[in-house]
């Protein structure tokens, strides 16, 4: 039957053709993970999981567990990938928030996860990583015994494949609704804007549960028929060693920090790679030119979010352009509006970013009203990022609506302000915010990560009064050994924000 995501993705792939390599040497083929997929299909179907219901899945990295995501497309179901930091509290309220029929974790937190599925009302099964773990778990034991083939469930574009939890950056994660065409738009887009063709090879050491490792990277594979060369997570000694294998990598911005730093990372070892893609978050400007300067490659970098997929991409011939995301993808529409009316703004103003295309989720699962809220009423989706579009059409992002600070009347955005700090002598990085301030309403608080121990606040903030205007001046620095993070390295500046909401006080 007619299977719109799966036909998308995989009717056109070589059964004999690689899918994917392991560091360990295990390969699997296309046919491979046809027969993989039909397995777990099966196994779905005979843990009593019909069309429409929600198998949530919190599992170590592993083709298994990747190909959970295409069974449960192929059977109709919906795939609820967790980020496996979750703690079984964090996992109760997805559970519960999702109603899942199903759970498949790690066999090894089985036992702490057992009770919290019951009371949620959710069947548990585990998955380790066959072939690696001790215990490739109960899930992979009923697939052994099924059938290899699998005939697909009748879907359609509409027909929902995935509800995938945001990062929860600003607050409680949302749990985003994505159909089977938001998928495969999305990867035909980028399969044909990023040249993806059989022959490429993707070094994959991103996790599994989150938009980027999971739909961008392995979407753009199936979609052109490439491989992978999967990791079970990044760190420098694999990626250097796996790097003259492949022709290209996606990666957040930590890992090209990561790998500068390390001086085996030469312009030799990538001769072979024709794409870095960089995207999750904001790409430094000076992590742009260290890479060219080592490489004589300049890093693609583009912008997505869970709700849409990716948005925008820098070009893959033009001129990809450092602080910049690039342009909106073929079939997406972007604009930047006054976040108040929604009225479009003037080329080269600071506004909401909002986009509009098939890339584009249709709803928060369970919250109709925060849905209503975000969408326009002619179907643009407001992002609650803040952007501007340059002369030549490069979209710039600024930083989230939510971290715009308002001081005496003024909007200031972090993002200004931490560049330059970040420029200081001894600091590392930096976040800046806006704190409840009595004159004010808010004042700007730097916060800073020194990579000094003989950093001094005063001097910094002495240095950079001559460089910008005084109300964007931090009023007071707050010096921290690390920032807070949530599980996707994302710096939580609401965090920042309540811890520190007295100091003008
Ligand atoms: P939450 O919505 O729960 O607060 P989140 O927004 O961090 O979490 P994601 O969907 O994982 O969850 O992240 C999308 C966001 O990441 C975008 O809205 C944007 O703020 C940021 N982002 C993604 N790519 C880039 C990029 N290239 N440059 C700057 N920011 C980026
Ligand atoms: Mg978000």
């Amino acid at each position: 039957m007619s299977n719109h995501l799966i036909d998308g993705l995989l009717a056109n792939a070589d059964p004999l053709a690689t899918f994917a390599k392991l560091k360990n040497g295990t390969a699997y083929s296309y046919r491979s993970i046809f027969e993989l997929s039909a397995q777990l299909a099966n196994a779905l179907v005979n843990c009593g999981v019909a069309k429409g219901d929600r198998v949530a899945v919190q599992a170590p990295k592993s083709v298994e567990a990747a190909m959970l995501y295409i069974a449960c497309a192929r059977m109709g179901a919906v795939f609820l990938p967790l980020n496996t930091a979750y703690t079984a509290q964090e996992v109760r309220y997805f559970l519960d928030d999702a109603s899942a029929k199903l759970f498949i974790c790690d066999p090894a937190s089985s036992e702490a996860l057992k009770p919290i599925a019951e009371e949620c009302g959710s069947r548990l099964e585990t998955l380790g990583v066959p072939g690696e773990s001790k215990d490739s778990g109960s899930f992979f034991a009923l697939a052994q015994t099924m059938q290899p083939t699998f005939e697909n469930a009748a879907c359609g574009p509409d027909d929902l494949a995935a509800i995938l939890y945001t990062s929860g950056t600003t607050g409680r994660s949302k749990g985003a609704m994505l159909s089977h065409d938001n998928l495969l738009s999305n990867a035909r887009a980028l399969t044909d804007f990023w040249r993806f063709t059989s022959d490429d090879v993707l070094l994959h050491a991103l996790p599994i549960f989150h938009t980027h490792g999971l739909f961008v990277a392995l979407n753009v594979v199936m979609c052109s028929g490439a491989s992978l060369i999967f990791l079970p997570a990044f760190n420098n000694d694999d990626v250097i060693d796996a790097l003259p294998a492949a022709t290209s990598m996606m990666g957040v911005p930590t890992f090209y920090t990561r790998l500068l730093n390390d001086d085996r990372f030469s312009a030799d070892l990538v001769s072979h790679i024709r794409l870095f893609v960089s995207g999750s978050a904001p790409l430094l400007a000076e992590t742009h030119v260290q890479f060219e300067q080592r490489t004589g490659m300049r890093i693609l970098e583009r912008y997505g979010m869970t709700e849409t997929n990716m948005n925008t991409s820098n070009p893959y011939d033009g001129e990809r352009r450092a602080g910049t995301v690039g342009f909106p993808l073929p079939g997406t529409q972007l604009r930047i509006a006054d976040p108040d009316t929604g009225q479009e703004l003037p080329q080269g103003e600071v506004g909401v970013i909002e986009v509009k295309g098939p890339n584009v989720f249709s709803g928060y699962w369970n919250m109709p009203e925060k849905t209503a809220e975000e969408f326009r009423k002619d179907g643009f989706f407001i992002t609650g990022d803040l952007g501007k579009i340059d002369k030549e059409n490069y979209v710039h992002i600024v930083g989230r609506a939510k971290d715009l600070i308002i001081s005496g009347g003024y909007n200031i955005y972090p993002k200004e302000i931490e560049l330059l700090l970040d420029d200081q002598p001894g600091v590392l990085e930096s976040a800046v915010i806006g704190v409840a301030h009595p004159d004010f309403g808010e004042g700007v608080v730097a916060v800073i990560v020194p990579s000094d121990p003989d950093f001094d606040p005063a001097k910094t903030l002495e240095t950079i009064k001559s460089q910008i205007a005084r109300f964007k001046q931090p009023k007071h620095i707050e010096v921290l050994k690390e920032l807070p993070r949530n599980t996707m390295g994302k710096v939580q500046k609401n965090v920042l924000r309540e811890n520190l909401k007295g100091v003008f006080n």
